[in-house]
């Protein structure tokens, strides 16, 4: 008779079948660098601290020391503008960031730029519209400029992240117009959530809603797989390099999907603000071991499909793998 036990005999026997495991090379740490310098704890997302470019260099040091690969970078102006022009200035804060940590870190350290309109926009605005369409073209040149400046100070790889039609296009050939066709397109791809709400205060310290077009517009349906899957097939097919799915809990069915669709295409999943929220808050109510909650949610993760997972728990986990090793 067949028996599931036999590979369970011991805690071994169980590693030893498993057809894969987390491990440090495929974390990436989203960090928050502001331009003012000041370094505070976040307070959407207790345990995440707000950098100045200096801490940053510190942090990326430690990410490095414990094997992660990669950092994603989230740049907070002093200062923001109307239509995002702000975003095209010479030497703007976001070029400093890559400039700097690339000069520290070389190629041992993989810099992911997240480019979004609302970065730079005063009304959080992600995308250009116009009597409440998305204007799809206008949006996605200005991320191709964007893009092309961020590779230019040193950033190996644009996330875009406005969900606009287009944007890898526009993207790739801004890029490789200015001589960056080496710099990978990693792209969004998420299904509208309220998992972002914390991320949205800690960009903007706000607890309003974000103003512009309603995001329905861009992202794509929770309910809907085929609509997620058809923006997947559409960013893929204007030469996206990697995909991020994002958030990751409520979608595990959805990075399976482009897994099992685009076998050849690397698959990062984002654990948001919300999820990290989530775990972090259980964890200190004492309703569940919080170390416990958050690998069974990585493992998950990972048992889905994704070949790399962006979380703010990247150190810790990180650190927790080196131990285990
Ligand atoms: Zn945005």
């Amino acid at each position: 008779m067949h028996l599931t036990t036999r590979i369970k005999k011991s805690k071994q026997m169980i590693r030893l079948v498993r057809p894969q495991e987390l491990t440090a090379s495929g974390l990436i740490y989203p960090i928050f660098i502001r331009e003012d310098g000041k370094k505070f704890e976040i307070p959407s997302m207790k345990g995440q601290y707000y950098l100045s470019l200096a801490d940053a260099v510190k942090v990326c040091r430690q990410a490095v020391g414990f094997g992660i690969p990669a950092v994603m970078i989230f740049g907070v102006l002093k200062k923001k503008d109307t239509d995002a022009s702000i975003a095209l200035r010479k030497n703007g804060f976001h070029s400093q960031i890559f400039r700097r940590l690339k000069r520290e870190f070389g190629d041992d350290l993989v810099l992911i730029s997240n480019i979004c309109l609302c970065d730079y926009t005063a009304e959080e605005f992600c995308v250009y519209s116009e009597k409440g369409k998305v204007l799809n073209e206008k949006t996605g040149e200005m991320l191709g400029k964007i893009a092309a400046i961020h590779a230019e100070a040193g950033a190996d790889v644009i996330a875009p992240a406005a969900m606009c039609d287009g944007q890898v296009r526009h993207i790739r050939s801004a890029l490789d117009r200015e001589g960056y066709e080496d710099v990978a397109v990693m792209t969004y791809i998420k299904t509208d959530s309220c998992l972002f709400q914390p991320f949205f205060e800690a960009m903007t310290l706000s607890k309003t809603p974000r103003r512009g077009i309603d995001s329905s517009k861009f992202r794509t349906d929770i309910i809907n797989e085929k609509m997620f899957m058809q923006k997947v097939d559409l960013d893929i097919s204007e030469e996206a390099d990697m995909i991020i799915v994002k958030p990751a809990l409520t979608n595990l069915d959805l990075i399976l999907r482009v897994k099992l669709k685009h076998p050849a295409i690397p698959i990062a999943a984002y654990q948001v603000s919300g999820e990290y929220a989530m775990i972090k808050l259980l964890g200190e109510y004492g309703h569940l071991d919080e170390k416990v909650l958050l690998m069974e949610t990585l493992n998950s993760i990972k048992r889905a499909g994704a070949d790399m997972i962006l979380t703010y728990y990247a150190l810790e986990v990180a650190k927790e793998l080196k131990k285990r090793r």
